[in-house]
């Protein structure tokens, strides 16, 4: 078997979410599909672990936000590489309140569609739920950000607990002669001197070791000394 046909199926990104009374979660997901037309139903894959999940169970719905192509790592990163266990990452953004309770954010977000659940699958690791489109809405045009564009042109990684997490994935950039990579001990992040890190200003071809002082991680917020030098 080869684990790497996996890397071909294709994804979006997404920001799950749901609530629990008044606390609030969501979290990134890339594997979300619509299964029928009519009615309108979609499922979503969430692992076990993770407080949306909890809230899911809970609430019996949940809402989808599209994100869009220019969506920066560190939005991403609140969401897919934090747990709202350890606080609210609705804190400081803009969002809104669907009729049902769940919010959707209103920046890099294409639109939103909420769903109420009408099934759900045991998967071992991950729940899959199945749910029937209540609402939607198209806030913004632009591109949607597909899963291989967050690895390939965003130079993304995937936490663990992501249902297309593969042992060993540590970023897909090219190996660069001249200057180090260095990894995220947190998140595996790789700073690509390549790529530098433009929603930051830092040009390419930028060293790690020429980021200013009080650069962090895009993805988690580690700060350098957390970095290790790749092989
Ligand atoms: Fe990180």
């Amino acid at each position: 078997m080869d684990p790497n046909i996996l890397h071909n199926i294709g994804y979006g990104m997404y920001i799950a979410a749901s609530h629990k009374g008044d606390v609030l979660n969501g979290q990134i997901v890339n594997t979300v599909f619509q299964i029928t037309s009519e009615p309108v139903t979609i499922a979503v894959s969430i692992n076990k672990k993770n407080l949306t999940h909890e809230f899911i169970e809970s609430s019996s719905c949940f809402s989808l936000s599209i994100l869009l192509e220019d969506t920066p790592l560190s939005f991403i990163g609140r969401f897919g590489f934090k747990s709202g266990r350890e606080g609210n990452k609705f804190k400081g953004i803009k969002f809104e309140r669907l009729a049902s309770g769940c919010p959707v954010v209103s920046d890099y977000s294409i639109g939103y569609l909420e769903a109420k659940v009408v099934n759900k699958v045991d998967c071992g690791t991950h729940t899959l739920f199945i749910g029937e489109m209540t609402d939607s809405k198209i806030l913004k045009t632009g591109r949607p950000m597909t899963y291989d564009y967050y690895h390939q042109v965003k130079r993304g990684t995937t936490p663990k607990t992501a249902p297309t997490f593969i042992k060993g994935e540590e970023g897909t950039a090219a190996k660069d002669a001249r200057m180090k990579k260095y990894r995220c001990t947190v998140c595996n992040y790789i700073y690509d001197p390549a790529i530098g890190d433009p929603d930051r200003g830092i040009q390419p071809d930028t060293a790690f070791e020429g980021l200013p002082e009080g650069w962090v991680c895009p993805v988690c917020g580690a700060d350098k000394s957390q970095f290790t030098k790749e092989p």
